[in-house]
């Protein structure tokens, strides 16, 4: 039963998807979340501050990207100029880049650990 819904959740929130329903997308565009689902009413974003955690969550997943190809080349003694160049670019593009995958991906972890029908 968690799997499964694990499973859907994540597949709709990849999907930037609501994560409720799966119909309707719930980005207004790249940076913004939609107030709520257009197609199941679902409201996103359920308190203020809602979405603290998703910028934590962002900066782990990126920050942890960024260490895992950044740690072996400096393991390795590569270049220190390429490997800083791709920790500045990684450390600030990627949190660009992940920024609505991290906010659906807290709305999948508040619907697990706060499910609707409770
Ligand atoms: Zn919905």
């Amino acid at each position: 039963m968690f799997w499964s819904a694990l499973w859907l959740l994540l597949g709709r929130a990849l999907r930037l998807r609501c994560p409720v329903c799966g119909k309707a997308p719930m980005m207004r565009d790249w940076f913004h979340v939609k107030e709520r689902c257009p197609a199941c009413g679902h409201v996103f974003e359920r308190e203020e501050g809602y979405y603290t955690g998703a910028m934590a969550l962002n900066l782990v997943i990126t920050e942890g990207v960024v260490a895992v190809v950044v740690l072996p080349a400096t393991l390795l003694q590569a270049p220190i100029i390429p490997v800083l160049a791709i920790a500045i670019l990684g450390s600030v593009g990627l949190p660009l880049l992940a920024f609505p995958y991290a906010r659906a991906l807290w709305v999948v972890v508040d619907l697990l650990l706060h499910p609707l029908d409770e």
